[in-house]
């Protein structure tokens, strides 16, 4: 496994950092010119993070961490869902590429999430991903019967977020592994696609049970 320079807690702190410029209207949008993009090709790509986030179009992680060319590794899908093939991307970030930081990354007003609220298993394609929103609409219903509306909503890209974190240690010895031993972090956080600022979840509230 490569090692990276960064410690999870300074990626975290790059992440923060670029998304306070970009939220407060001053990105500098670094490493996005020639010289980068030769640096990278020819030295290869050392991201600092990689973030699981929604194809949103409202969501472009790069623009909203202001960050450039190979600074994160990225895998969006709707809903910010994890199945085989999102986990498989995150193992290759960790073990391959050396990442020291794992974020999933959900968002307000999540259209998925939202076709999950109000219509339930949705149909065709579809299908797969709505099941895999489903257990966490189902446990805010459960866990908080007196939420409506759009406070409903927001727990419900809550607790998805906290879900799929949990999913990705039950289904990801690599994950389990390299969270026990302090090499990676895994960490959850909601973007706020009108203010443009990301509200930091921390890492699983049972993550040393999720790691055994
Ligand atoms: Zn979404």
């Amino acid at each position: 496994m490569q090692k990276s320079e960064f410690t999870p807690d300074d990626s975290l702190g790059k992440l923060k950092e670029g998304n306070r410029r970009y939220s407060e209207n001053y990105p500098r949008h670094p490493n996005q010119d020639l010289s980068r993009r030769k640096e990278t090709a020819e030295g290869g790509q050392h991201p600092v993070a990689a973030v699981l986030a929604c194809a949103d179009s409202r969501v472009p992680v790069e623009v909203l961490f202001d960050v450039g060319v190979g600074d994160i590794f990225v895998v969006r899908v709707a809903g910010n869902v994890i199945g085989a093939h999102q986990l498989g991307s995150i193992e290759y970030a960790v073990e391959h590429l050396g990442t020291p930081l794992v974020l999933v990354l959900g968002h307000t007003k999540c259209g998925a999430v939202t076709a999950v609220v109000e219509a339930g298993v949705l149909e065709g394609n579809l299908q797969d991903l709505s099941e895999q929103i489903m257990p966490a609409v189902k446990e805010v219903r459960t866990e908080n019967p007196d939420i409506s509306g759009d406070q409903f909503l927001d727990q419900c890209i809550k607790t998805n977020v906290l879900t799929v974190m949990a999913n990705s240690f039950r289904k990801s010895a690599c994950i389990r592994e390299n969270v026990k031993n302090g090499t990676i972090k895994l960490v959850g956080a909601i973007y706020d696609i009108e203010s443009g600022q990301i509200d930091w979840m921390g890492t699983h509230p049972n993550e040393v049970s999720l790691c055994e």
